[in-house]
């Protein structure tokens, strides 16, 4: 009997604060940091319908915002939440050698540690940006899953680790690992559509914008993707402003109203989803995912000349 519902709904939190203007945005404008602080009203209100909706969710903190807003951070974990890690400063990690983004995890880790005395079983590249680096780094510490992928749409997959390329020669596949991907989409995101910055996102979309996305993606993944996640992630600075957060109040009271979907933190999703997803099985039924089965030189580049 399968423990898998049909399809989870992961409601994963990015708050990221002060540190995705500092760092993302690279602003030393009062002004524009100062949108950040909107994610602590703005994550109140969130923290109230998910316990409207009885859900627990998965909270993604960079250790910046656990130092900036201890006693929300200690609050979203005495309503039952989890954390994953989600940077030091919201760092971009293709700005960094190795060695730096060591740092940069042991930072982030040292600070959760410090603010709610959590070591997150999860980890989300912060704006879902990797270096060739990064997940050699989940391995090495630790991390049982990622939630920066973008292979598949609602279902998961196993990491693959040490994959290379050039501009013309065979996309060389490396390794499996151990490490669960979950799926992640911009179009499954509120920062692009309604966040504006001059000369860099456009934003300013319609509430009715992402609610028409959001349902209508809801409504796939329940219907053709069994065992699969709806993993939407939001941001309290961006979808609690004002009539925004009306659109996730009726995502979660249409997604709570449909009898073939199940809330879950990340974390329990992936101990599901792993049970009856063994890496080799899930090998033998996805060669391709796996890196499996590739043709990795063409004989007329060996050729000598
Ligand atoms: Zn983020």
């Amino acid at each position: 009997m399968s423990k898998l519902p049909n399809l989870t709904y992961c409601m994963t939190i990015g708050l990221d604060a002060l540190s995705l203007w500092i760092s993302s945005f690279h602003t030393n404008n009062p002004s524009m940091l100062s949108r950040g602080e909107l994610d602590v009203t703005g994550c109140r209100r969130v923290l109230d319908i998910l316990d409207r909706f009885n859900i627990k969710s998965t909270f993604l903190v960079p250790g910046h915002t656990a130092l900036a807003y201890p006693n929300l951070i200690k609050e979203i974990r005495d309503r039952g939440h989890e954390f994953a890690w989600h940077g030091w400063m919201h760092e971009d990690a293709r700005d960094f050698t190795k060695h730096e983004q060591r740092l940069i995890i042991e930072r982030g880790l040292e600070a959760l540690d410090l603010v709610v005395g959590v070591r997150p079983r999860g980890h989300v590249s912060p704006a879902w940006n990797m270096s060739t680096d990064t997940i050699d780094l989940i391995e090495e510490f630790g991390f049982e899953f990622d939630g920066s992928r973008m292979a598949t749409d609602h279902l998961p997959v196993y990491v693959r680790k040490g994959d290379s390329w050039t501009k013309d020669g065979p996309f060389q596949f490396g390794q499996l690992t151990d490490i669960v991907g979950i799926p992640v989409a911009w179009i499954m995101d509120d920062v692009p559509m309604f966040e504006f910055a001059w000369g860099e996102i456009p934003g300013l979309k319609s509430p009715a914008h992402a609610e028409e996305m959001w349902h209508g993606e809801l409504d796939y993944a329940a219907e053709n993707c069994p065992g699969g996640v709806f993993n939407l992630t939001v941001h309290p600075q961006s979808i609690a402003r004002g009539a925004r957060i009306r659109v996730l109040e009726r995502l979660l009271q249409k997604a709570s109203e449909m009898d073939n979907v199940t809330f879950m933190k990340q974390s329990e999703y992936v101990d599901l989803w792993r049970a009856e997803n063994p890496r080799e099985d899930w090998r033998a039924k996805n060669p391709e995912l796996a890196g499996d089965g590739s043709i990795r030189e063409l004989p007329s580049m060996n050729r000598s000349a």
